[in-house]
Order: C-alpha cells, then structure tokens, then sequence
C-alpha cells in the first residue's frame, strides 16, 4: 500500500547502529522493524525488506551471509571486508534469490566520499602527496579504511599517469615516522581524545600546496549516506564496494 522500507539493524546496541536506528526511524519512508545484536537469533530478520550492518569485523561477513541467503538486500559499514571476504561474499549473492544488492561502504559521509574523489582526480597533477588521517581512540583500526580506500585511488591515478610511487623524503627515518605506506603513498594516523573522524590529503607542487580536507564531528554524518543505500540497494543487485557508486561519481 505504501512504499516504507522495512529496515533492521544488525549491531543495534552499538554506536553506529543505535544512530541507523534513530535515523531509520525519522526518516518518513523507512520503518524500523528490528533491531539485533550479539547473541540475538536473527530468525526471519523481522520481515525487513533492507537491513543495516555496523557489527565488528569477525561477525560481519556471516551476519551479511545470513541475510543473503534469505534475498534480504544489505547495507553494510563494518570495516574488514577484504577482497578474500569479498570473493566469498559475490560467490554467495550469486546462488541468492535473484535481485538481492549487497552495498559495502567504508564511509558513508557524502564530504568524505566527495573527498576521496576530488583527491583522485588532483592526484596526477602533483609529485608530492601524503595522507594524515585522525580519529578518536577508540578507533580499533590504523591506518583508517578510508585512508586506505583514498591511498588506493589516488596510486592507481599516479600509476595512470606515470607517477609511480611517491618519492621518499631525504630525511633519515630510522622509526618509520613518516607513516605506513599504503599503494605507494605515505598514510600518517592520529588518535586523539575529541576526534571522530577527519581526514587530509595534501598534494605538494613546486610554491605550491593542496589540501584536501573532510571532518565527520558527529555519527549523524554518516545517515544521510546510509539512508541513500537503504533506499537503493534493491536497485543495484550483486555486490557493489563503495557508495561513490550510488552517487554517480
Ligand atoms: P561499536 O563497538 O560501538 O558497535 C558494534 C556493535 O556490534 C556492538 O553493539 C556489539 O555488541 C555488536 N556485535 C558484536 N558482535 C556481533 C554479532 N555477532 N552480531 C550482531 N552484533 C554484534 O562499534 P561502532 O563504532 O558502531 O562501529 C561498528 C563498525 O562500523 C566498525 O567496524 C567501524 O569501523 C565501522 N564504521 C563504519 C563507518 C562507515 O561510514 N562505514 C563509520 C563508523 C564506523
């Protein structure tokens, strides 16, 4: 009769899932119908046409599998989906009841997928680039999934362009103090109390200097961009790795 998505939230009792839930059930065309976490029997998913994942990264790829299986579309911002898990995950939707979408995205900000985009397309233009992404403590992870998603688009544009690797400072750095290298670029993490999620990419020219940056100061950041994959993944079957792809960039 009407056309609400029915939503439920793997992971609901955490940070990000407690905010999907709050924003699932402001929003006017989307209906919580559950919410789940460790321990809970998933059982028929509460009839959800969509579901949203924020778990930890060892649950995520069996919660996704278990919602798969049923042709339930999820949306999934657990980090930790490298390309072995993806390879099982595509195998999986595969055999899944036709049209099933799974939307895999390692940030849902729309500045920092905007952010990650505008520093692809500078990367060719500049010898000198380097990464410093900054977190709150608590953050288990480092380097950042989008700092390494940023560090992987903007090599390959080096690569495209001939660029090859970026050139290594001059300084000694016997500690390594000048971040971990990730596809070729230099990726430096800070994990400061107060911090959320922020990120700058600068790119060095001869008098000159880019800075690319995006600050995420709260979580709601995050929902207009799950919201915008719980209303599409139907439409995009298989398994898709970025929200970019949603947005048309
Ligand atoms: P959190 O620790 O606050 O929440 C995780 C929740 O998952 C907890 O409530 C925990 O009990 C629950 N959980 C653990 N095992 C489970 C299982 N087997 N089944 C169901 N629930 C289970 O963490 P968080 O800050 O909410 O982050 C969750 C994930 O999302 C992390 O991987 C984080 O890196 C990622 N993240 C992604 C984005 C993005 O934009 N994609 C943004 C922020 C965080």
């Amino acid at each position: 009769m009407s056309d609400t998505i029915k939503v439920s939230v793997i992971g609901a009792s955490g940070r990000m899932g407690s905010t999907v839930c709050q924003a699932v059930e402001d929003a006017p065309d989307t209906e919580l119908v559950g919410r789940y976490d460790v321990g809970d029997d998933l059982g028929d998913l509460g009839g959800a046409d969509v579901v949203v994942e924020f778990s930890v990264p060892d649950s995520s790829p069996a919660n996704v599998a278990y919602c798969v299986d049923r042709g339930v579309s999820v949306v999934v911002g657990t980090t930790g989906w490298d390309e072995s898990r993806l390879e099982t995950l595509r195998a999986q939707v595969e055999q899944a009841p036709e049209g099933t979408g799974v939307l895999i995205a390692p940030n849902f900000a729309i500045g920092a997928i905007l952010m990650m985009s505008f520093a692809q397309q500078a990367a060719r233009f500049y010898e000198s680039v380097e990464i410093i992404e900054l977190h709150h403590p608590g953050k288990v992870d480092a380097p950042s999934g989008t700092a390494a998603r940023t560090a992987d688009l903007v090599g390959a544009a080096r690569e495209e362009a001939g660029l090859g690797d970026v050139p290594d400072a001059t300084t000694h750095d016997p500690h390594g103090a000048r971040g971990a290298r990730v596809h070729g670029v230099p990726v430096h993490s800070v994990r400061l109390l107060g911090l959320v999620a922020h990120q700058e990419v600068l790119l060095g020219g001869e008098g000159e200097q880019l800075t690319i940056r995006h600050d995420s100061f709260d979580r709601v950041s995050f929902m207009p961009g799950v919201l915008e994959g719980v209303r599409n993944v139907r439409q995009h079957p298989g398994v898709t790795v970025g929200l970019e792809h949603y947005l048309g960039l």
